[in-house]
């Protein structure tokens, strides 16, 4: 498969002497929604800012689908749509303005940038607001803005940095419905969020980046295999207080009729259930408590030599 992204021994060092990157290896395919996951300060932004021509790099090389962004910048640019975490539009100028002005940067005629801002402003549930001044937004609709305009140029390649970071579940799963939609038309998708849970369920390819350097670059299936604790929560029917020690589980209770339980991913759960109705405890339902990558991040952070 082809390389959107392929990167090779980046360095940057910031003139406070802040070593951000210390040599980073990364590619990403052609039609990935690829996750960049690293604790703050683990040097995402360095990496994303020099991608996007923002911050001058020390050493190392970036290619984009195969073009070098040292030889060819403007053509690296083109194929390069980013979404900062700060709102960096003017809040005094027309929804659609922005759109067709940053059309404009990329050389898009007005009229033609007029017809594709309808598309986006449309698609992004946006098009009502058009002809409101930006700070008219709510801070969801602002986000989505950031997300039309970065999509103005039909970039190949999206880079969400904390797209979702303080918006609201509703808004939030919108957001990623049209991501995913974006992203099954063809576009590689590189995302950093907090929310990992976000992440497990959206990514296919994901790599962790700490003090710089990428500690772990694979398949998000793989990394999950390598979980051997999953939690479950269990809504029950019973008296809890006759609740017992239920022997290789971790069993913790959240309320008079809800508990929480570690239970080894190749642990048969029969056991469990059998356990608990010899003590009177019936489970009506259950969900995994998706943690999954949460633990392995944990894992990996507190292992990984630095
Ligand atoms: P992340 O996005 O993962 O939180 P950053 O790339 O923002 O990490 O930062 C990586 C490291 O580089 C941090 O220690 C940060 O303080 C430092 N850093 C970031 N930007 C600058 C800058 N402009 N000047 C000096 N140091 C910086």
């Amino acid at each position: 498969m082809k390389q959107a992204v392929a990167i090779s021994g980046l360095h940057k060092t910031y003139r406070n002497g802040m070593e951000a990157l210390k040599g980073i290896d990364l590619t990403v395919s052609e039609g990935d929604f690829f996750a960049l996951l690293g604790p703050n300060g683990a040097g995402k932004s360095t990496a994303i800012g020099i991608i996007s021509s923002l911050v001058r790099k020390t050493a190392g090389s970036v290619h984009l689908f195969g073009h070098d962004l040292d030889r060819e910048p403007g053509l690296v640019k083109s194929l390069l749509g980013v979404v900062p975490q700060e709102f960096n539009f003017n809040m005094f100028e027309p929804v659609v303005e922005i759109i067709v002005n940053q059309a404009g940067f990329y050389g898009i005629p007005r009229r033609e940038a007029y017809a594709r801002a309808a598309q986006v402003l449309n698609l992004l549930g946006l098009w009502d607001k058009r002809k409101g001044m930006a700070r008219e937004l709510s801070g969801g609709m602002k986000r989505r803005l950031m997300i039309a305009r970065a999509l103005i140029h039909k970039p190949r390649l999206l880079i969400l940095d904390e797209p979702t970071a303080g918006v609201d579940i509703e808004i939030r799963h919108a957001t990623w419905e049209f991501i995913r939609e974006i992203n099954r038309q063809g576009t590689t998708i590189i995302l950093t969020t907090h929310y990992l849970e976000e992440a497990e369920s959206l990514c296919r390819n994901i790599a962790i980046i700490d003090h710089g350097k990428i500690i772990e670059h694979a398949p998000m299936s793989e990394l999950l295999q390598r979980v051997n604790k999953e939690t479950f929560v269990l809504y029950t029917h019973g008296d809890l207080d006759r609740l017992r020690d239920i022997p290789d589980c971790d069993v913790r209770r959240l309320d008079d009729s809800t508990l929480e339980v570690d239970i080894d991913r190749n642990q048969n759960m029969n056991g469990m259930f059998a356990r608990l109705q010899r003590c009177g405890i019936e489970v009506l339902s259950l969900r995994n408590k998706s943690n999954r990558l949460e633990q392995l991040f944990l894992d990996l952070l507190a292992h990984k030599p630095r």
